[in-house]
């Protein structure tokens, strides 16, 4: 990606441009916040739990600012190497390879770190110089600095439901971060939003929305989580292809969210008594 990125940075920044408009409705004041935030290239957190709409407001965001957005899905055994790059071998022997980071940094795009604490310790501090007024990121084993492109904008996702004492983000890391709270939308927006997605009524809509608050409320006992929006759009497109309320929630909402009998049984109570 790396030769590619210094040879035609134009043509590399055009895979990441959102081309047509994404939906996304908006659930307070969010587009305006991250706006200014934006105006000001300053560092910006979304909190919020799994399938809130975080991914699609951010795809939002760059399609409205015009700016492309390059995505990390970070995970466990992801290092600050893939973040920045490396040196790879290849026929004429070792060449530069700029990992995403690095190009967004370079190339003026937004880049989204999806679960930045997932991640190892050691990328959290790749991402300091640049979340200051420095906007420098450093690539020593390239031993080269890079002063971010004026368009740059770092943006990672938090999930305050999963943290724990040894997988959270450091206190000087997070408060580099302006931060924007997602819960799930309230029931009349997260009804717009499950019938447009799973292309359903609107009464059908809320009925999975009454169903999910219910779940929402059986967090801490039994369930990590409650149905999100995205478990709803799901069961709504399983639902719009003729499948049965109850097989389409069991499918897409109690299988997926725990492997304890009980607990599977209450989801199903709390389904049969809302449809
Ligand atoms: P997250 O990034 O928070 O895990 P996503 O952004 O992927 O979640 O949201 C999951 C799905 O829920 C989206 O693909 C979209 O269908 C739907 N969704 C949730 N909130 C909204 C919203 N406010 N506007 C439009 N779609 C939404």
């Amino acid at each position: 990606m790396g030769g590619v990125s210094l040879s035609n940075p134009a043509l590399l920044l055009d895979q990441y441009r959102i081309r047509e408009e994404p939906y996304y409705r908006p659930l307070k004041d969010e587009v305006e916040l991250f706006g200014a935030a934006y105006a000001n290239r300053m560092p910006v957190m979304l909190k919020g739990p799994t399938g809130c709409g975080k991914t699609r407001f951010i795809e939002y965001m760059a399609w409205r600012l015009g700016r492309p957005l390059i995505t990390v899905a970070c995970h466990e055994d992801m290092t600050a190497a893939d973040l920045v790059g490396r040196w790879l071998l290849d026929a004429e022997g070792t060449v530069w390879s700029d990992g995403p980071l690095t190009t967004a940094v370079r190339l003026g795009a937004i880049c989204y770190l999806d679960e930045i604490v997932e991640a190892r310790q050691d990328t959290t501090v790749v991402i300091h110089p640049l979340t200051d007024d420095r906007r420098v990121l450093p690539l020593e084993k390239r031993g080269e600095l890079i002063h971010a492109h004026s368009d740059f904008q770092l943006v990672i996702s938090y999930n305050p439901g999963y943290q724990s004492a040894i997988k959270d983000l450091k206190e000087s890391t997070k408060q580099r971060f302006a931060a924007l709270d997602f819960g799930y939308p309230d029931r009349p927006a997260e009804t717009e939003v499950v019938s447009r997605e799973a292309g359903i009524e609107p009464n059908l809509a809320d009925l999975l929305v009454k169903i999910a608050q219910h779940s929402r409320n059986l967090k801490g006992q039994g369930l990590d989580e409650g149905a999100s929006t995205r478990m709803l759009v799901n069961a709504g497109r399983l639902i719009g292809c003729g499948i049965s309320l109850e097989k389409a929630c069991e499918t897409t909402i109690v299988v997926p969210l725990t492997d304890d009998a009980d607990t599977r049984n209450t989801l199903r109570d709390v389904i049969s008594a809302c449809a």
